[in-house]
């Protein structure tokens, strides 16, 4: 008998809770060790607590270094900061894994198996922004600092150069635009071209270097050249999202935010604001953010056993949401997963 796992969940906003519920089923039927804490975050947090980070939830995850979260909402105005953002921080959850791989074979970008590591707490994305005066514009002039240190992009060069080895990637390539931000990305090339030259990783993969711009567009042309991606934090957030778009768009990409001593595992997608409630939100981008979570628990019989379900329910007896053409809800969709794990 294996022994409990203790996690913290989050159901999160929007879509949510009705995602979280299809992950739950899929993680019963599999009998995966768990023992959930469920707490809120986002504006449910907001409604809860009067924080989109409540100090339960902070407390939860210290406990548990562990957690499975729904997309949260940042509540416009009250100055709230965004709560994926103080959880990266918090929890200093340096590297974001986003795989894409083809599920639904016969698309327009087929066989496609992609990872994107982006560095999670560095770069522009720090929002470290203010307006300038100037006369009576006070937004006459926008400004933002961004910060990339040695340490930072040696923590994440080293992530995803050990994760290359482990997981057998043949080839790493290393985003930047350090032509024109010489300084800012140029000190992440640079650490990554030292890097390299340690015996460690010498030649046990190839390590390429590209330029953003020539990276989105290649992307595009010929995805099958690329294996691994490392990049920095708002260049990972772009091209994560057009990574998503190779494989059937943001519900089936999902993501997991790695530090040193903690974990959590979530869909690239939002809330979807726009569906939520409705019973329609394809739950595969959470789920398979739940096979990260089984991958990184050391589970990986009960993680293949999920992504081997998802596949069957949705290329052998072709249950499909409506954002992948189909017609199935989401609980449609739920029974016919549980169906197949039950069954393997
Ligand atoms: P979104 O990802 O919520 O939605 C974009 C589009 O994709 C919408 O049309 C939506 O219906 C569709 N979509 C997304 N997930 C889907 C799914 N699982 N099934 C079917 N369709 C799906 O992006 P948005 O509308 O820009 O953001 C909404 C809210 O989510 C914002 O408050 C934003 O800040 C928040 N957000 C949170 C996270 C997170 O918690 N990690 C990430 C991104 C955005």
């Amino acid at each position: 008998m294996t022994t409990s796992i203790p996690a913290t969940l989050i159901p999160g906003d929007g879509i949510g809770p009705e995602i979280v519920d299809a992950t739950l089923a899929a993680l019963d039927a599999l009998q995966a060790p768990f023992e959930w804490d469920r707490q809120v975050a986002g504006l449910g947090g907001v409604q809860l607590a009067g924080d989109p980070l409540p100090a339960a939830t902070l407390d939860s995850i210290r406990r548990t270094r562990l957690a499975l979260k729904g997309p949260l909402e940042t509540p416009s105005g009250g100055g709230y900061r965004s709560s994926n953002v103080r959880l990266r921080e918090e929890f200093q959850l340096y590297a974001n894994l986003r795989p894409a791989r083809t599920v639904i074979p016969g698309g327009r970008f087929d066989k496609i198996d992609l990872m994107v590591v982006r560095e999670n707490l560095e770069g522009l994305y720090i929002g470290h922004e203010h307006f300038v005066r100037i006369d009576d514009d006070p937004h006459a002039v926008g400004m933002a600092t961004g910060i990339n240190t040695r340490q930072g992009c040696r923590h994440i060069l080293k992530y995803a150069f050990d994760t290359a080895i482990a997981t057998g990637r043949k080839k790493v390539t290393l985003v930047h635009k350090a032509n024109i931000m010489k300084v800012l990305t140029g000190l992440f090339l640079e650490t990554g071209l030292q890097m390299y030259e340690d015996p460690k990783y010498k030649g046990k993969f190839e390590l390429d270097t590209i330029i953003v711009d020539a990276c989105a567009m290649k992307l595009v042309l010929n995805p099958w050249q690329f294996d691994m991606l490392v990049t920095t934090n708002l260049f990972g957030d772009i091209l994560s999202d057009l990574v998503a778009g190779l494989v059937g768009g943001l519900g089936m990409a999902p993501g997991a935010n790695i530090g040193a001593d903690a974990a959590i595992f979530e869909a690239v997608h939002g809330s979807a604001p726009d569906i939520a409630g409705k019973g329609i939100a394809n739950p595969i981008a959470l789920l398979l953010a739940a096979a990260l979570m089984l991958d990184h628990c050391k589970l990986p019989e009960l993680a293949t056993r999920l992504r081997i379900a998802i596949d069957q329910t949705l290329n052998i007896d072709k249950v499909r949401t409506g954002d992948l053409g189909g017609t199935a809800r989401t609980v449609e969709f739920t029974k016919a997963l549980v169906s197949r794990i039950k069954a393997g």
